[in-house]
């Protein structure tokens, strides 16, 4: 019998978990091992890109690459983890329940935009956090089209002026004009709680998102929340009304809930803390990777985030690290000191920075071009040839953006 690491989750960090586990497998020629991944599809869904129109492109198959490393693919969805007899209750594409053992369990079932209830408003409201919910979106966005001329119509409220907010409403314009006409009066509206627009992003930054948002005619209201909503539009906090047909909401995500079934200290992300070898906490046999996990990524005290960048660098760590503990070779300490930020402006383009203090290094059209490639290409799994997939999952491999 073989011993087991299940991985839980087809995303960055769980692709390149699996594709690093098996890199150090192959490399010490353990075939008494096996790698197996759990997940709903045997795709990696391009989350950083749901916030555009062409979702087609943004899902990549992952059988192909699978059967070439020899990674062992369940369908389903993991509904229970029993850290105590080491298997996975999961439930298979038919509704049935199963299980799965493991010997060693990498935890990669990522996060869910965490959607505050809003009184009232729910027909109109929507977001870009997984497939589903960015193919409904752009199917309401079609549906206005056909409906007849209204400020509601033409109005989309973005709520949240972080990253994703930020990204969702400067695409919004075009995006807005190409169904309704380009004479069309659009509306996009960022709502957010903080006083100056993109302070989440950093002074620097906040300049550009400014100078941007004016470009595209995006407008922002601050400082006041969301307090209400109905079919024909929200109303703030301090009495403002919105007439709009399209809520759409960037408020920050949480970790899967599956981290709340493996005992163990969590953030305020529900994300759970894990040694600087992605092992948990606490936990002998369970590894997190991505947005599941909340590691430290150099000795400066910064941790990562949850962002692509960190869940590739991480999965290629955990996976290597969970095999390595279980075959007894030294593992890689996971660390990522460099960080970058590439924030697409829609129209205006995007802005590319380094370091923790978002220092600006590109702007406008260089930046989108910058941008376009990290979003269409470097975040996308590697050609289904055995060689070269597993030289890409080498854990020394610093993820750049
Ligand atoms: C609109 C948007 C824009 C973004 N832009 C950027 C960006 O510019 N740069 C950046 O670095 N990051 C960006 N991000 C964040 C980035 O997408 C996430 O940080 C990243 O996807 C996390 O990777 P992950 O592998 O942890 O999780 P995911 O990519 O979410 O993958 C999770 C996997 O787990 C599976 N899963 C979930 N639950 C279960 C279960 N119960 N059982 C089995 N499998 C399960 C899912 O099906 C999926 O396969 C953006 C996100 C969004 C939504």
């Amino acid at each position: 019998m073989k011993q087991q690491i299940l991985i839980i989750g087809a995303g960055f960090g769980g692709m390149w978990s699996a594709l690093s586990a098996v890199r150090l497998l192959d490399q010490q020629q353990r075939l008494d091992v096996a790698v197996t991944l759990l997940a709903p599809q045997a795709e990696l869904r391009v989350r950083p890109r749901f916030y555009e129109t062409d979702l087609a492109s943004t899902v990549a198959p992952l059988g192909a690459l699978f059967d070439t490393v020899g990674v062992r693919f369940v369908q389903g969805s993991a509904t229970q983890i029993d850290g105590q007899s080491k298997r996975v209750t999961y439930r298979d594409a038919s509704g049935s329940q199963a299980e799965l053992g493991y010997d060693r369990l990498i935890l990669a079932s990522g996060s869910q935009v965490a959607r505050p209830p809003l009184e009232g408003g729910g027909r109109v409201t929507f977001d870009v956090d997984s497939l589903e919910s960015a193919q409904r979106l752009e199917a309401h966005l079609q549906s206005l089209g056909r409906q007849p001329e209204s400020a509601a119509r033409n109005t989309v409220v973005v709520v949240g002026g972080g990253f994703t907010g930020i990204e969702t409403a400067t695409e919004m314009p075009a995006r807005l004009r190409a169904i309704l006409g380009d004479k069309t009066q659009v509306r996009v509206i960022v709502v957010d709680t903080a006083k100056q627009i993109g302070s989440a992003m950093g002074q620097e930054i906040a300049g550009i998102v400014a100078e941007a948002s004016a470009s595209l005619g995006v407008t922002w209201r601050l400082g006041s929340p969301l307090s209400r909503g109905d079919e024909h539009g929200v109303q703030l906090g301090n009495g403002e009304r919105i007439a709009t047909s399209t809520v759409i909401f960037a408020v920050g995500v949480k970790a899967s809930p599956l981290t709340r079934q493996i005992k163990g200290e969590r953030d305020s992300h529900g994300r759970l803390h894990v040694d600087r070898n992605l092992r948990v906490l606490g936990q002998d046999a369970i590894y997190a990777a991505g947005d599941t996990a909340c590691a430290a990524v150099d000795d400066q005290g910064n941790h990562a985030l949850m962002t692509c960048q960190h869940a590739i660098a991480q999965g290629r760590s955990a996976g290597n690290n969970a095999a390595a503990d279980l075959i007894g070779v030294a593992p890689i300490a996971y660390s990522q000191a460099k960080y970058v930020t590439c924030l697409d402006l829609g129209g205006w383009g995007a802005v590319f920075t380094e370091g923790w203090a978002r220092k600006v290094l590109l702007t406008g059209k260089e930046g989108k071009e910058l941008k376009t490639r990290i979003n269409t290409r470097w975040i996308y799994p590697p050609a289904a040839d055995r060689k070269t997939a597993l030289a890409a999952a080498d854990p020394s491999i610093p993820v750049v953006a």
